[in-house]
């Protein structure tokens, strides 16, 4: 690359033991949820990073043992030497681009549920399983810790003959032994491996001795390590005991790989830490106390943070998990400085939420995200139009920018028309919502995208009728016209028993919040029996505004969907310290006036609130209208060749899915029906052999 690229310092080698990264850039270990269960699929998304110029490309964690089984969460396997083929996939799909391959051992102790391999748990003391199950782990014994450093050695070796560059010994998470062992509210041993920081280290250390005289020949050992749990004097803090593990195991490991605790610290949402390189506080010490590189992380998408953190030396590589999952391409975007084409993250966590959930990973910002494999589906490539047909697109959300984008990126003329004075739809409204800002970045990476192709043409203030799209003589209608949120309080919890709502109640929509509608003084109750973010922003919103809210939702938790995305204990605790008044497990039976009647979902008993107005968050309902007076016409003329509806007006859903369906659409258009059927059925299948 040239010297004059502002950004030369990103692309400079680093040698990490006795492998060299080609640049400083390196995708951390992350969660896919294809891991063993799907390994061409997974081998495909670490592809596509080391294609997009990401000089080492990690797996995920990668159980050692069964005595360390995440199942039904399909993570990286080693338990023997059958699994070093798909493994293996893996690292060939890296290499292929010249990019190190890196695995991560784990064993996960007290956190492995086991329910596959039914094996008991085992941890540093006597304790309870940190799953959802009614087991205790037992306090590993003398003979436990010597069994224990052989299971991981073997799989450090299963890892080198599965062609990894980098071996990992895995402290971080509160999902690891290794870093069990280093808490003292985890290790109240007696022996050598308990009391002393450095006899909590002990473990660590042996398993780093261990790799390294395994495996280390060739292979670089990292050690990715928790500096601080964000306790505060509870835990583990980088400025304390942190700082003295990196201390005491200084120049051992080859690389340090280091990040904050748990994972919901770590992989922070936009909406509780808007700031990229938020770890850089906690992490800026490492590279003093150690000769060793060290990656670290804080959703780093600015090439301009990542310069200065190179620069102030806080890091000599630019670790991302999420950044490279929304943009697999970031490094050759900076390299041929195509900065402004960076598909940035916007920490929404959708990705982190599949994981949690146990399917394979999905991306808001890239549809093409676990899809490479089963459908072909590149980042950036897309295959040309087949002819020169146009396409009307009627709607800007995020189906409509996305479906546009990727239409006018195969070359067919595109006439985008937004009825709002502003495009973006959902998202332009949503992201104005307290917190989610960043959200925006889904509309401004397609409408700056968009804005810079001769084929497109966009419109705002410009709802069409069903005559008006018959005027215009386009043949193609994609209607991503979105959905409303419902006013008659109907939802999951009330199909049986729909809500008496009489006229004199004052009813208010999401919509018409988002819209700028004002609740009039006196009590606002937020009925939620949608359970995902969009409730709980609301209420923080209103509550900010100085109303007095009143929280009601048939869930035991607020926001409950976004345990998945890491965030539920923070939106609780927030409308907590707001003041709004919290009413869990109550479904609404009834308003009238201003008296709303709340009923308990077990013992029925109902409970009268007082409420000046009252905000409905249940269901949505498909805005269709459009799409109902075109179908007639449609079969009628048949001067429409093409009319699809994607997005919310397919079916509500989240924005990751709107925007997976506007690309889907995109790919799909003038493709066979029966080849593009074939999508579905590209499926990894167990192989019956006898094992
Ligand atoms: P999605 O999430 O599916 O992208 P959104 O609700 O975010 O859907 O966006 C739908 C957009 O479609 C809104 O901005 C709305 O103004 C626009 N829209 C709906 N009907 C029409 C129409 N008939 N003509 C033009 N724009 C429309
Ligand atoms: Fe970022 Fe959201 Fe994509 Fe995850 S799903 S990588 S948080 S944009």
């Amino acid at each position: 690359m040239s010297d004059a690229n502002p950004y030369a310092l990103l692309f400079e080698p680093v040698q990490i033991g006795p492998v060299k990264a080609k640049n400083r850039f390196y995708q951390v270990p992350h969660c896919t949820g294809l891991g063993h269960m799907r390994p061409r699929a997974d081998a495909a998304v670490r592809g596509m990073k080391a294609e997009g110029g990401w000089a080492v490309v990690a797996n995920q964690e990668t159980e050692i043992h069964p005595s360390s089984d995440l199942s039904p969460f399909p993570e990286g396997r080693l338990w023997d030497e059958r699994d070093i083929p798909a493994l293996r996939l893996m690292t060939d799909a890296v290499h292929k681009h010249g990019a190190l391959a890196a695995i991560q051992l784990v064993h996960n102790g007290n956190h492995a549920p086991n329910h596959l391999s039914r094996a008991p748990l085992i941890a540093p003391s006597e304790m309870s399983s940190d799953s959802a199950m009614p087991k205790q782990a037992r306090a590993m014994d003398k003979e436990d810790i010597r069994v224990f450093r052989r299971w991981h050695r073997d799989a450090a070796l299963r890892a080198k003959a599965a062609g990894a560059d980098i071996i990992y010994v895995y402290a971080g998470h509160s999902m690891s032994i290794a870093q069990h062992f280093m808490l003292p509210h985890m290790n109240s041993r007696t022996d050598e491996y308990g009391g002393s920081l450095e006899n909590r280290v002990r473990l660590a250390r042996e398993l780093l001795e261990d790799t390294r005289e395994a495996v280390g020949d060739t292979c670089a050992v990292a050690l990715r390590f928790a500096i601080d749990e964000m306790q505060g004097p509870d835990g583990m803090q980088a400025a304390e005991e942190g700082r003295a593990v990196v201390e005491l195991l200084s120049d051992l490991p080859d690389l340090w790989d280091v990040n904050v605790s748990g994972w919901e610290n770590d992989s922070a949402t936009t909406r509780f830490q808007p700031q990229d390189g938020y770890q850089n506080d906690y992490l800026s010490f490492v590279k003093k106390v150690t000769g060793k590189p060290v990656v670290g992380v804080g959703r780093l998408t600015s090439p301009d943070m990542m310069l200065s953190m190179v620069k102030k030396g806080i890091v000599d590589l630019i670790g991302a998990a999420r950044p490279s999952i929304a943009d697999p391409f970031i490094p050759k975007k900076i390299e041929e400085g195509r900065i402004d084409e960076i598909r940035e993250c916007i920490g929404c966590n959708i990705c982190v939420a599949s994981d949690n959930i146990g399917i394979p990973i999905r991306c808001t910002q890239n549809p093409t995200m676990g899809e490479e494999w089963r459908r072909g589906w590149h980042p950036e490539i897309i295959q040309k139009r087949g002819s020169e047909e146009q396409a009307l697109v009627i709607g800007s959300g995020p189906a409509g920018l996305e479906c546009a984008m990727q239409l006018a990126r195969r070359g067919y003329g595109v006439t985008l028309a937004e009825g709002a004075s502003e495009f973006g739809g959902r998202v332009a409204k949503e992201s104005k919502l307290p917190g989610l800002s960043a959200w925006g970045r889904v509309m401004d990476y397609r409408l700056n995208d968009l804005a810079q192709r001769s084929n497109v043409e966009m419109f705002t203030e410009s709802a069409l009728g069903a005559e008006q799209v018959m005027e215009l003589g386009i043949r193609n209608v994609f209607l991503a016209t979105g959905s409303k949120w419902r006013r008659d309080g109907v939802g999951r919890n009330t199909m049986r028993n729909a809500p008496e709502i009489d006229s004199s109640a004052n009813i208010l929509t999401p919509d018409e919040i988002l819209s700028g509608k004002i609740p009039p003084n006196g009590p606002v109750l937020i009925y939620d029996d949608d359970h995902i973010y969009i409730a709980g922003v609301l209420a923080e919103k209103l509550a900010r505004a100085g109303h007095d809210v009143v929280f009601a939702t048939p869930e035991s938790l607020i926001s409950s969907f976004t345990t998945y995305t890491l965030e539920q204990h923070r939106i609780q605790a927030r409308l907590i310290e707001l003041g709004v008044d919290i009413r869990c497990n109550q479904s609404l039976g009834a308003l009238s006036g201003e008296t709303a009647t709340l009923t308990c979902m077990f013992s029925g008993r109902e409970t009268e609130i007082v409420c000046s107005s009252v905000v409905l968050i249940t269901e949505r309902t498909r805005e269709t209208a459009l799409y109902d007076a075109l179908k007639p016409l449609e079969l009628k003329t048949l001067e429409l060749k093409t009319l699809e509806l994607i997005g919310d007006a397919a079916q509500p859903g989240l924005i990751v899915d709107a925007v997976f369906s506007g690309h889907r659409a995109a790919r799909n258009f003038e493709r066979p029906k029966n080849e593009a059927e074939k999508d579905w059925f590209r499926r990894e299948i167990i192989d019956l052999e006898e094992a």
